[in-house]
Formats: C-alpha cells, sequence, structure tokens
C-alpha cells in the first residue's frame, strides 16, 4: 500500500464516537432537505431498512393496502404488505409509463376499506416518476395512511412530504444525493405514529423498528442515542447534506434534470434502433435514463460492450428479465453531467455500431450539446 493510500485509509479510523448532538443536527439537516416538521428518523442501514421497518411498522392483518407498482420495488413492498397479513390490492402499470392520479382514484374508489397506499416516486430500476403531489391529494382525500419510497427521487426532484400528504417518506443517500448508501431516513406524520402505536405487530425492540427510535430518541429529547451510531455512514450523510446545500437543491436537482434531457435527446439523435424506455419525456425520472435496445440485440451483451473500454461509465442493463431489452443511464450522483452522458451515448454507439447496427454518433453529441444549454 502506498504511503498516501495507508494516510487515507487511517482517516476512517480511531474517530471519536458520534454525540447525541451530532446526530440530532444532522437529522434536522434532512429535514430542511425534505421541508417537512414532521419527525425525521434516520435509519442505521441501507434505504431498505426504513422501506420495511415503516410497512412492518403501519401495516398489519386489519391493513387494506393500495400498493401501486411501476417497477421491482412496488413488487417488494407488495410482498411486505402480505408478510404482515395486511390485504393487498395491486395496482400495476407498465414500466414505460407512470401512473395518474385517475388511476389510483378509480382503485380507491373500487375498494373503499383501503387504508394504506404505497407508491414508488421515482423508479431507478425502470426510469420512470410518478406524480405524487397529484395522487397525495387523491390520498389524502380518502383518508389513507401514503408511504412513499423517494430514494430514487431525492436531489433529483421536488420531494415534497408535508405538501402532498405523505406520511412515510423514506430516502436514502446513495443516489441524487450523491452520498453514502449505508444510512438512510424516513419522516413520520403524527397520523402514521398513532397507527404504528395501535399496531400490535409493529416492531419494538428491534433494528426495524420505528417505534423505538421514537419513544426512546425523539420523545426523550433526543439526549441519547439507542446504540452506537455508525460514525462513518453519519459523517459521510453530513458531508453530503453540506455540499448539496452548499450547491443549492435547486441546482443539483437542475442537474439532474439536464443530464436526463441530455441523454433522452442523444438516445434519439443516435438512432440505430435505440429508443427511450419510458414513453413520455413527462414520465421520465431525472434520476436515471432507461432505454430500449433494438430487436435482436441483447442489452446485458451491448452494456458489456460498453464497459469493456470504459468501466467507470454509469451504465447498466436491466434487472431480471428487463436485462434483456433495457439498458439504464445511471446519471445521478456524481454522474449527473453532460460529460457523463456524452461517455455513456457515445460508449452504446460504439457497441451498436460494432453490431452493425446503422448510428450517428456525431448527431448524439450535438444533441446532448444542444440539450446541455
Ligand atoms: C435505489 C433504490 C432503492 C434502494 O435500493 P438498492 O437496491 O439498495 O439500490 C430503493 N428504492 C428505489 C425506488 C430505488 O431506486
Amino acid at each position: 500500500m502506498s504511503e498516501e493510500s495507508t494516510a487515507v485509509t487511517h482517516a476512517f479510523l480511531d474517530l471519536p464516537p458520534l454525540s447525541a448532538a451530532r446526530f440530532a443536527s444532522i437529522e434536522d439537516r434532512v429535514a430542511r432537505l425534505l421541508g417537512t416538521r414532521q419527525d425525521v428518523v434516520i435509519m442505521q442501514g441501507e434505504a431498505l431498512l426504513p422501506l420495511e421497518g415503516a410497512i412492518r411498522s403501519a401495516a398489519g392483518p386489519g391493513t387494506t393496502a393500495l400498493n401501486v407498482i411501476t417497477g421491482p420495488y412496488g413488487q417488494t413492498f407488495g410482498d411486505w404488505l402480505r408478510d404482515c397479513g395486511a390485504t393487498v390490492i395491486d395496482l400495476s402499470v407498465p414500466f414505460h409509463t407512470a401512473v395518474t392520479a385517475a388511476q389510483v382514484r378509480e382503485a380507491l374508489a373500487e375498494h373503499p376499506e383501503t387504508d394504506f397506499v404505497s407508491l414508488v416516486h421515482a423508479e431507478a430500476a425502470t426510469g420512470n416518476t410518478n406524480p405524487v403531489a397529484e395522487i397525495g391529494e387523491v390520498v389524502r382525500e380518502h383518508g389513507a395512511l401514503f408511504y412513499l419510497d423517494a430514494v430514487a427521487s431525492v436531489g433529483a426532484e421536488p420531494v415534497l412530504p408535508d405538501a402532498w400528504g405523505v406520511d412515510l417518506c423514506v430516502i436514502g443517500a446513495q443516489k441524487a444525493m450523491g452520498g453514502p448508501a449505508g444510512v438512510s431516513a424516513v419522516s413520520v406524520s403524527e397520523r402514521a405514529w398513532t397507527r404504528m402505536a395501535a399496531n400490535p405487530r409493529a416492531p419494538r425492540r428491534s433494528y426495524l423498528s420505528l417505534l423505538d427510535w421514537k419513544e426512546r430518541w425523539t420523545d426523550a429529547g433526543r439526549k441519547a442515542l439507542l446504540h452506537a451510531p455508525a460514525q462513518l455512514e453519519m459523517l459521510a450523510l453530513e458531508a453530503c447534506l453540506e455540499r448539496i446545500e452548499s450547491v443549492g437543491l435547486d441546482g443539483v436537482m437542475a442537474r439532474h434534470r439536464r443530464a436526463a434531457l441530455a441523454t433522452r435527446a442523444g438516445a434519439v439523435a443516435l438512432g440505430g434502433g435505440l429508443e427511450p424506455y419510458v414513453y413520455e419525456t413527462s414520465d421520465a425520472a431525472p434520476v436515471a435514463t432507461t432505454l430500449r435496445v433494438p430487436a435482436g440485440v441483447v442489452a446485458s451483451e451491448l452494456v458489456a460492450r460498453a464497459l469493456r473500454n470504459d468501466g467507470a461509465l454509469p451504465l447498466a442493463a436491466g434487472g431480471g428479465a428487463l436485462a434483456k431489452e433495457m439498458i439504464r443511464v445511471n446519471h445521478y450522483g456524481v454522474d449527473a453531467t453532460a460529460e457523463a452522458v456524452r461517455r455513456s451515448v457515445t460508449a452504446i454507439g460504439s457497441a451498436l455500431a460494432e453490431k452493425g447496427l446503422d448510428v450517428d454518433v456525431d448527431a448524439a453529441v450535438r444533441a446532448i450539446e444542444s440539450a446541455r444549454a
């Protein structure tokens, strides 16, 4: 190991314990980022921890849940909800589109007993984003508890739990926030706390428990932590929040929006049968852009070919069955730049050309340049 890398590694060691006050101040920063007056609980794990914890805390055998599926995470939420004993109504829409508030309204009218709605805001895995503000209005009118996975939207587009009536809003720092994957947070409304307190099956004395944090941390004046906090992740989260604040959240979101528009424009100009996976630009997530490969091309092979020349490109094939037809351009965090987009689209273009497809890389580069302006 070189002297320099040894020094870097040692910077992660021998840290003093993170104080309760510091932990609380990081929580407050997350609350400011979300513009929320609700309680914010930071969870000591990747975002799946609060995503699962919130469902297990709020749902039980008496729950009727409308679970909106616009990508793979919605499917997971349905599984957790059923596992909790909830009656689950799945509302699935094709992954190339977004769900509409009218579809949610219709489903709630068909199932008036619904008292829980789960939704993913933006899906990095499928590249779509859902109109949460409009859906929130419908859910509020109905009176159901509203659970939102905003992991892939926070930092890339507005996430406003209070204005939208979201009762449980889960975020993670690892996508558009450009932060670590080992800590996450959830904002919890009074209604949601009441629901959890009334749920005999809500986890307690458990890593999944939100109520533990409410009772022993938030309500106790945030003086003593429940266990030793993960210092590295907490410090990285603090640094990431600091960086967002210094640039301004609007600036960070604008960078993601521009990267998404540039990717879309570049892919269309490239030709060769490559198409945006999400049909309408308004349904496309700013966090990541998905592309459909032409017939006869296998997306995972094409991505492997593109990565052979530059392994650092933010490219991936779709997960599971989507690996055949979908390319994901993960232009989030440090990769939300015209440069990363240009390199990604150019690499896809070269890989398509190697397969004998007729592409126009120059036109793609020009389209990316003008989308950036
Ligand atoms: C990325 C992401 C998560 C976090 O899950 P990972 O599998 O750890 O990446 C959760 N929800 C959504 C919608 C995401 O895009």
